[in-house]
């Protein structure tokens, strides 16, 4: 009780507190007068009576204007001036005195008044500073319990490193993803510069690196994936990505990184890739006998002059050699995709073999022309029948998209270091978004559903793999609806 009293009257409990009383200085400042009257008479007789009353009277403007802001100043300020006026006329000044009394009065009132507002104010702008500041408080805690919530919430494993307070802070589901123990590895081993720099744990350094590299370079990871075998043995795959958080100056001030668990992804894309594989390998068994077949169906009706039938068995064999291709490119793609890709490489001229890859594509178009001009001779080492399928690849796609009518150039640039092919068409161009992602395996740009142009988006993908394979690149430049050339570079033979 006597501490409530305490807190009550103390004005420094009473900062932040922006309810400011109008009753309490009222009823203070009327009975600090009444009692001051009383002892004035009684005790002192009116000796010294002058300087006690401004003494008291400054002592309680100061304490209710820090107290109770402008209004509690004023107010002490008003019943001051209102008792000096009850003596002025309870002691019956007249003339000059009342006079001089008067002036006194409206003198000490004013200045009374300016020390009441100038108080006030300082305790109110106090006093609104510190609300202001506790509301902050409020919603960055609210906004913490918030984040810690969403955290919670979210399908992906969350690692949050704070640079100032050195904490790691993680997510139930980074537990789930990496195992219990590990997840206290990384909460005590952090921060993670120390657990990389000592390469505690491999595996959690591999983690931690792009949280790491977000921490002290900025950069932004997209998409790691990241192989990790937990303690009980199991293997999980992960997507790792990563980014700095920037406070208003731009300075790094924490880093979040996501842990995405892809493994039932990856084992069904392996799924996958494995009937591929097996599927192909199974057509490609019955293709070859029924081009067998074919060839001795071709040779049998040569000796019948009967156009139809010879026709139809040409057409046979068109579409027995397209489903050929098909079958080859499907098992490139899981050859690529198992790592077993082999290359036979060999000195070969690569201007004849673009000559020799143009004059077998002639025929397969009757409008467009191929144009390319043989210059001299340049040797590369490379499988020469992959380097074939790549230059088919780009010149079979040029006349694909491109229109009737139209030339296709073929090109050789010979360089310092590598020889450049390229070959260009006037066609439907690709869009800056799109001209990454057509090397990509099974991507194409054309709508599915419009089946405008046949194929399954595999040979760029196979080309991209093929020249990476021979430490060369590729890479297109183009322009939508104005047509594209594909490059791709061979390193020359010392
Ligand atoms: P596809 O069998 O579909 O042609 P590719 O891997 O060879 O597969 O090509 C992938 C995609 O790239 C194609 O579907 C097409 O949308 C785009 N593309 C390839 N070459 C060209 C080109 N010369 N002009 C425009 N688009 C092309």
């Amino acid at each position: 009780m006597l501490q409530k009293i305490f807190r009550y009257l103390n004005p420094i409990h009473q900062l932040g507190n922006i309810q400011y009383s109008v009753l309490f200085p009222v009823l203070a400042n009327i009975l600090v007068y009444i009692c001051s009257e009383f002892y004035i008479y009684g005790v002192t007789d009116g000796a010294n009576a002058g300087s006690y009353v401004i003494f008291i009277s400054i002592a309680f403007i100061i304490y209710f204007a820090f107290r109770d802001g402008i209004s509690g100043g004023l107010i002490s300020t008003g019943i001051a001036i209102f008792y000096y006026l009850y003596i002025v006329w309870d002691r019956e000044y007249q003339g000059t005195e009342l006079l001089a009394a008067l002036q006194t009065i409206a003198v000490i009132g004013f200045l009374y008044a300016f020390l009441a507002l100038v108080i006030g104010w300082l305790k109110q702008t106090i006093d609104m500073l510190i609300v202001q500041e506790k509301i902050a408080r409020h919603e960055a805690e609210e906004s913490a319990v918030q984040l810690q919530t969403i955290l919670q919430q979210l399908p992906v494993g969350v690692l949050i490193f704070n640079k100032s307070t050195k904490a790691l802070l993680g997510n139930k589901q980074v537990e789930d993803i990496l195992g219990s123990q590990v997840t206290t590895e990384i909460a005590t081993v952090a921060p993670p510069e120390s657990s990389i720099q000592s390469g505690t744990n491999h595996a959690v350094s591999e983690i931690q690196a792009p949280l790491l590299k977000a921490l002290t370079t900025g950069e932004v990871t997209n998409t790691k994936e990241v192989e990790y075998v937990r303690k009980d043995e199991r293997k999980v795959y992960l997507r790792v990505n990563a980014a700095p958080v920037r406070n208003k100056e731009q300075e790094i001030i924490a880093a979040v990184s996501t842990l995405d668990d892809i493994t039932e992804e990856k084992d069904l894309e392996r799924r996958k890739d494995d009937f591929v594989n097996m599927a192909s390998h199974e057509l490609k068994t019955p293709l070859t006998s029924m081009k067998l077949y074919i060839q001795m169906l071709l040779r049998w009706t040569a000796s019948y002059k009967n156009p139809k039938l010879q026709k139809t068995v040409a057409t046979m064999q068109m579409q027995a050699d397209r489903l050929q291709d098909l079958v080859n490119d499907l098992l490139d793609v899981s050859r690529i995709q198992t790592g077993k890709l082999s290359l036979t490489k060999e000195r070969c001229n690569l201007t004849e073999l673009v000559a020799e890859t143009v004059e077998v594509l002639q025929p397969t178009t009757k409008t467009q022309k191929l144009r390319f001009e043989q210059s001299k001779p340049i040797y590369v080492e490379v499988d020469r029948f992959r380097i074939y399928q790549v230059i088919t690849n780009l010149i079979t796609n040029a006349i694909k998209y491109s229109p009737a009518n139209s030339d296709i150039s073929i090109n050789i640039a010979n360089k310092r270091n590598e020889v450049v092919v390229s070959v260009a068409d006037k066609g439907i161009g690709i869009s800056p978004e799109q001209r990454e992602k057509v090397f990509e395996r099974l991507y194409q740009v054309t709508d599915n559903t419009e089946r405008a142009y046949p194929g399954l988006g595999m040979g760029l993908y196979i080309s991209k793999e093929i020249i990476s394979r021979h430490k060369g690149r590729i890479w297109v430049e183009s322009e939508l609806e104005k047509g594209s050339t594909f490059y791709f570079s061979l390193p020359k033979v010392k």
